[in-house]
């Protein structure tokens, strides 16, 4: 067995069997008392609310009484929940929590704050800030006031929110310049692009500038307001106001200036999230236009310029491409690298594209390619202490999200902190403000816009959440402060990871050595990064129907069911499937040859009735336990589940016998 140093994790974690309780009592206790006196402290002379006559009478016994039998009842019943903590949970992006932010969350949230507003949450509301510049350094993006541009971030409830808010910038953005032409000439005749005033600009060249240049774009109208006396400044701003996107919706708006309904292109193995998204912005489902993956699930970038080439010659507007780095199914990273190169090139062709990167798994694996200065970990050195890890594409893909014009990523996914925390991390912070209500300058006449608007905006006003619980930013800056994103800190804990996934795919050799001539056990998606996917076929087996009804019948084994006690199972795993339609056919062919079942059988059309061949059942395993290398003298984690999974398939080929 492989000899790891886990000493790393002892403080940083409650332990398997909770060995580190005392220590969450102790801090716990402390600050709940520490809370408590901060109360007392405030007007120790205010009378109290609760007094000691109250406390003894009847009503209160029976009320605490009441509440101690609630509290069993709903105790009682969280034991039926998913023991994410344990290594032999290796189901879904879930896992045990960081101490750090476990503790500032539920301490904080005594103090109850909102980051909606800083008046309503002081302190919090900057920790939010601090915490997504943390992230835009970890990604490699300038943070630095004085640069330009300078990137910024904040705290969503989670990564749907976040992709939600990406495309709600950039449309507002995009459709700027266009609000600006659509306001009359006072505005259209005084603004210009690189010296040609937006008045003689067509509407395509005007929705496709250079995303930099809407950005000047905004400089030089707040510039041209400030020059106005207060009472024309307000009424050149309503004329904008009253062309913008904002106001007319999207399909008015994209009539008046004679353009399409905007196209989204993403991967097909894009996150739900994104269709979501595409309904609720108004744009359609229809207009997310789904790109093939390569054999290795990973964006098709000569199928992404093809169809982006045809956008441009249809004068098709693209409001943004979406790279996906780490796949929600099978961890693949998409080629972000190409993906910043092509909206380069279409740039000099008129075709402006925007990527914006969904990082809610993988972002935070940022943190291994980053060195504690901020520069770029080189590739020879990082790939010392893997076996596969990271492929050149892979490391090409995180070496150049700095380049992407925004990010999302999930602290409550491999940040370790508790649901809800996402974010947003633009690369250039001046994108907020066009979705901005009405500016400070426009009612305060002695206010004008300043860099320091970008830097501490009134959040409520840029994003789409209103009241937001200031206890996830605590956790997840107290989490960046404890670790930082740098490869000898967070980077360390999700080495671990990586390198769970490489010795999983490792042992499955003998897995499947051991069950040769019985029952093929293959990996079908090279793993990018530390989620694996098993596909498991019978000998002599050549339908994938049937193949199909037996990986579910393994899979029976590895997952909860409510009627037994969660004790009753050794490991618990989950599943994902690749889809025929989605998947091109010289792929399709080569994971039938790997499972050698025939080609035919793989099918959008089944002849049988039972649909249970268009598509290929896999169990999934998502290894972001910091436990897995623990174990046994003998074995650790790894071991224990492929010898469980070795007996499981014997069973079922058993019973299938
Ligand atoms: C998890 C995930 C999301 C959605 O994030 P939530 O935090 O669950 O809202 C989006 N995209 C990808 C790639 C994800 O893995």
């Amino acid at each position: 067995m492989q000899q790891h140093d886990n000493a790393f994790l002892a403080p940083l974690f409650l332990g398997l069997n909770g060995e580190n309780g005392p220590l969450l009592e102790r801090l716990l206790v402390d600050f709940l008392r520490d809370h408590v006196y901060w109360r007392r402290n405030f007007h120790p002379t205010d009378p109290p609310a609760v007094t000691v006559p109250d406390r003894i009478t009847p009503e209160f016994s029976e009320a605490v009484a009441r509440l101690e039998q609630e509290l069993n009842v709903l105790s009682a019943n969280l034991k039926k929940s998913i023991p994410v903590f344990s290594p032999r949970y290796v189901g879904h992006m879930c896992s045990d929590l960081l101490l750090p932010g476990l503790l500032a969350q539920l301490v904080t949230t005594l103090y109850n704050p909102n980051n909606v507003h800083k008046d309503a949450a002081p302190v919090t509301q900057q920790l939010e800030l601090e915490a997504g510049t943390q992230l835009a350094r970890m990604l490699g993006m300038a943070t630095d006031t004085g640069t330009h541009p300078c990137a910024w971030g904040h705290l969503t409830s989670g990564g749907t929110v976040a992709n939600y808010e990406a495309l709600y910038h950039l449309r507002a953005a995009r459709s700027f310049a266009l609000a600006l032409a659509g306001a009359g000439r006072p505005v259209a005749r005084s603004l210009d692009v690189d010296g040609t005033p937006l008045e003689e600009l067509p509407p395509w060249a005007l929705y496709n500038l250079p995303l930099a240049k809407v950005l000047d774009l905004h400089d030089a109208w707040q510039t041209l307001l400030a020059g106005h006396s207060p009472g024309e400044a307000a009424a050149l701003h309503a004329a904008v106001r009253d062309a913008s996107l904002e106001q007319l919706g999207t399909a008015a708006f994209q009539q008046r200036h004679g353009l399409a309904t905007p196209v989204v292109f993403a991967p097909i193995t894009a996150h739900y999230s994104w269709a979501k998204s595409m309904q609720l912005l108004g744009l359609g489902e229809r207009q997310l236009r789904l790109v093939p993956t390569d054999a290795h699930m990973r964006m098709d970038a000569a199928a992404l310029a093809e169809l982006a080439a045809a956008a441009a010659r249809e004068q098709q507007p693209v409001l943004a491409t979406v790279g996906v780095l780490g796949s929600t199914e099978f961890g693949t990273i998409d080629p972000i690298r190409a993906l910043v190169e092509l909206r380069d090139e279409l740039q000099q062709q008129g075709l402006c594209m925007p990527v914006h990167v969904d990082a809610a798994w993988g972002g935070y694996l940022a943190s291994m390619f980053r060195e504690r200065d901020g520069s770029a970990c080189p590739h020879d050195a990082m790939r010392e202490t893997f076996r596969y890890f990271p492929s050149q594409a892979v490391y090409d893909a995180f070496t150049h999200l700095a380049s992407a014009d925004s990010v999302t990523v999930d602290p409550h996914k491999l940040g370790y902190v508790p649901y809800g925390s996402g974010a947003l991390v633009v690369r250039d912070r001046r994108i907020i403000r066009f979705v901005r209500q009405r500016p400070a300058y426009l009612d305060d006449t002695t206010a004008r816009p300043t860099a320091s608007d970008d830097a501490d905006p009134p959040l409520g006003e840029c994003i789409l959440e209103g009241s937001k619980p200031g206890a996830a930013a605590a956790a997840v800056w107290i989490t960046h402060r404890m670790l930082p994103l740098d490869r000898e800190h967070f980077g360390r804990l999700l080495r671990n990871t990586v390198q769970a996934g490489e010795y999983l795919y490792d042992r499955l050799q003998q897995t499947a050595e051991a069950l040769a001539g019985r029952c093929r056990v293959v990996v079908p998606v090279e793993p990018d990064t530390n989620l694996l996917c098993i596909a498991l076929n019978p000998a002599g087996n050549r339908s994938l129907a049937a193949t199909n009804a037996f990986t579910r019948r393994v899979l029976s084994h590895l997952r909860l069911d409510a009627g037994q006690p969660i004790q009753t199972r050794e490991f618990i795993g989950t599943h994902t499937s690749i889809l025929r339609s989605r998947t091109p056919d010289a792929a399709a062919q080569r994971l039938c040859e790997a499972l050698d079942v025939d080609a035919e059988s793989f099918t959008d059309t089944p002849l049988d009735e039972d649909r249970d061949a268009d598509h290929i059942f896999l169990l999934r395993h998502t290894l972001m336990n910091p436990w897995l290398f623990h174990g046994w003298d003998d074995a650790n984690y790894m071991d224990r589940y492929c010898d469980h999974l070795q007996r499981l398939i014997i069973d079922a080929l058993d019973t299938r016998a």
